[in-house]
């Protein structure tokens, strides 16, 4: 199953960076020239940029949008690439692959489906790729997977049935049996997660991630967000590109 992403909110610019602007110069001297070609989120992250010096009006250089983001990259100001941030919806992935995703602290925010509070009885697994060209190797996946199910489904019933702990209130009852059931489940066990970041920090994430050779979940997970983000902000994320590695997989790369 390849992990599937989608954007579930994205940036917006508001016609009132003007009254921003009139607000600090009476004058109504500063104005700002927007490149038509750029994105909201582009659009966001120049004006910020251009906050820091002021450099609206007669103090305007003649730099497109795109070339203006490239020299915030360059010149490493990339903390202005935080104010452009987008939700997204991820499935399709293992709780091993997102046991590494959430391990990125900075500029990103996660929400994940719970093992406490959702029935796991039902849950899918996802298989490692590259599983299907080793048919024992997936005939042992298989019947693991179905063992760890079936011993899930088991410990919840016999111990409910046995109901020797029974706590107060009455969801700390599903709570404890999840727990104990859960802990049987293995690392290929299908989730969800909303996951919120910002440009730099999604910058970060694909020079990190994007080109784990052996990794093939996260080069996937990798490579679809980028390919979702990318026409978001080009500018922003300039310097990735998705390329076909040798086992006809994508992986994304990116200039050092
Ligand atoms: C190839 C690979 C192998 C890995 N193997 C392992 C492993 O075996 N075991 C393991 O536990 N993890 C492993 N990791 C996870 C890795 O250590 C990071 O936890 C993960 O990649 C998140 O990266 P990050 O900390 O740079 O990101 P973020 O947490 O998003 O941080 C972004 C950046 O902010 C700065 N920063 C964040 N926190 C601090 C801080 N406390 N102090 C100073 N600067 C900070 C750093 O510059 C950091 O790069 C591996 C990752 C990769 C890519």
């Amino acid at each position: 199953m390849i992990p599937r992403v989608v954007i579930l909110a994205r940036p917006q610019f508001d016609a009132a960076h003007q009254q921003f602007l009139d607000a600090f110069s009476d004058d109504g001297t500063l104005t700002w020239r927007q490149d038509a070609n750029a994105t909201p989120a582009e659009r966001l992250v120049e004006f910020a940029g251009r906050v820091c010096y002021m450099s609206f009006g007669e103090r305007q250089s003649p730099r497109t949008n795109s070339e203006y983001i490239r020299n915030l990259i360059q010149n490493g100001h990339e903390s202005v690439l935080e104010h452009a941030v987008w939700s997204f919806g991820i499935v399709g992935v293992s709780r091993a692959f997102s046991h590494q995703l959430v391990r990125h602290r900075i500029g990103f925010s996660f929400s994940q489906l719970s093992q406490q509070y959702h029935d796991e009885s039902e849950a899918n697994f996802i298989a490692p790729r590259g599983l299907d060209d080793y048919p024992q190797s997936k005939a042992a996946w298989v019947k693991a997977v179905a063992a760890a199910r079936t011993a899930y489904k088991a410990l919840l019933r016999d111990m409910s049935s046995a109901a020797d702990h029974n706590f107060s209130p009455r969801p700390e009852q599903m709570r404890f049996l999840r727990t104990a059931a859960r802990s049987v489940l293995p690392n290929a066990t299908a989730t969800a997660l909303v996951m919120s970041a910002n440009a730099r920090s999604l910058r970060h994430l694909f020079q990190v991630r994007g080109d784990i050779i052996g990794d093939v979940e996260m080069r996937l997970f990798s490579t679809e967000l980028f390919k979702i983000v990318q026409p978001e902000g080009p500018a922003l994320f300039s310097g990735f590109r998705v390329q076909e590695y040798e086992d006809g997989l994508p992986i994304l790369s990116h200039e050092s």
